[in-house]
């Protein structure tokens, strides 16, 4: 089916996105997974390719438009290109409406040049040993000094924790439990007692750094402080429908490319004296996936007009999350099936996407949290 969500703009940008990846980002890709982490380089040379804080004023350096179909153009491409490691959706997309939206003049005029040429990489912090899910149960704690917060805590399993040169991290800024105390402080590399822990060793997306961060009484000043106090609750609810529909994007290109590559796999390979596609078997499963992708494409680009309109929803971004996921990991677990023994081997694209893909449907709320959210909305 045509797709309409995609004007020739967008589809401009496609090109440049694709230039992008072919010239800067795949030819070191394998490195970068040996190294556990892409380079700096690669971030600058995103900047300049005007590829980060697409939604940042062009004041600071960004391209000064609201339209979050160039975000997911950029998605879909990293997502078919298979190329993992390095976060612009995490940049843009998860971090850049804090800093867009939340920031003071003074706190743009300070972050948001570096966010947009590359200079400064970021992270969120949600995170901690003890909490993941439960973001109330978070224990990092602010405490107020006058003019600082004392901050102290430990998060876990941040993207970009090793790179980030901003990280905003969500902590506890009253003693009492619960999502009413809880605010979100910019902790800057090289603070004092600012540590980075291990650079996490994932199953998969070998090329992102996924880190621990400890905070160890650091002196972080009030002019860090994002938002009101005390309301990082609020804003989090409010972001994380884009950060899952950014997923939810990823998602479903991911599984269309996968899907692709396994239609021309069992075209070419023989069994039996012919191919695979001609045994009936292989045909329905292939007919399965195609549908199945082609239902999700239509609700997830229905997902995107609605948060173009400004009208999407946590339920249904939680709709669009876990459904999305979860057909990316049936339809590539399916695909690698029919690679038979290749795909089990890690030169074949499918048995990457397979590693790379499995962390989808935990991160950015889990299957059965998105569940939890949609059960609400609908039971009450
Ligand atoms: C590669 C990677 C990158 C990440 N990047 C970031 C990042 O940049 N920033 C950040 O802050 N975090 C990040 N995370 C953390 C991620 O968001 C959490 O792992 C996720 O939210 C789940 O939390 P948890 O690991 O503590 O699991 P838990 O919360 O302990 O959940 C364990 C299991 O219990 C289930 N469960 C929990 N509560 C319920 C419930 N009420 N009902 C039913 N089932 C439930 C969960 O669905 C899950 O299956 C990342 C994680 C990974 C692995």
């Amino acid at each position: 089916m045509q797709r309409d969500i995609y004007t020739a703009d967008h589809e401009a940008f496609r090109d440049t996105v694709r230039t992008f990846l072919e010239k800067e980002v795949l030819p070191h890709h394998e490195r970068w997974e040996r190294e556990g982490v892409v380079s700096r380089e690669v971030w600058r040379a995103a900047g300049r390719q005007g590829l980060l804080g697409l939604a940042v004023d062009p004041e600071y350096g960004g391209g000064g438009t609201d339209d979050f179909r160039y975000s997911a153009v950029l998605i879909e491409e990293f997502a078919r290109a298979g190329a993992s490691g390095l976060a612009l959706s995490l940049h843009n997309d998860i971090v850049g409406p804090y800093l867009t939206r939340l920031a003071t003049e003074e706190q743009r005029r300070r972050w948001l040049p570096g966010f947009t040429s590359g200079e400064t990489v970021t992270a969120i912090a949600m995170t901690e040993p003890g909490a993941g899910s439960d973001l109330q149960g978070i224990r990092t704690t602010a405490t107020d000094r006058g003019d600082h917060y004392l901050l102290n805590g430990a998060k876990t399993f941040i993207s970009n924790g090793i790179l980030a040169d901003l990280v905003v991290v969500v902590a506890r800024t009253t003693p009492e439990g619960g999502s009413s105390g809880q605010s979100l402080l910019v902790v800057e590399r090289g603070m004092d007692g600012f540590q980075r822990g291990r650079n996490l060793d994932k199953i998969g997306q070998k090329a992102q750094d996924t880190a621990e961060l400890f905070f160890d009484d650091v002196r972080v000043p009030k002019e860090n402080l994002l938002g009101g106090e005390h309301q990082a609750f609020a804003a989090l609810m409010a972001n994380l429908a884009q950060e899952r529909l950014a997923i939810a994007v990823g998602a479903a290109a991911a599984a269309e490319h996968v899907l692709g590559l396994t239609v021309a796999y069992v075209k070419e390979r023989e069994a039996f004296g012919r191919p695979l596609a001609r045994l009936q078997h292989i045909r329905f499963e292939i007919a399965e996936m195609a549908t199945e992708c082609a239902v999700t494409r239509s609700f997830v680009d229905r997902c995107v007009t609605e948060h173009g309109a400004g009208r999407l929803d946590a339920a249904h971004a939680s709709m669009a999350k876990w459904w999305a996921t979860e057909l990316q990991k049936r339809v590539v677990d399916r695909c690698l099936q029919l690679h038979g023994g290749y795909g089990y081997m890690t030169e074949y694209r499918v048995a990457r996407a397979f590693l790379d893909g499995r962390i989808q449907t935990i991160y950015g709320g889990t299957t059965e949290i998105m569940k939890e959210i949609i059960g609400r909305s609908v039971l009450g």
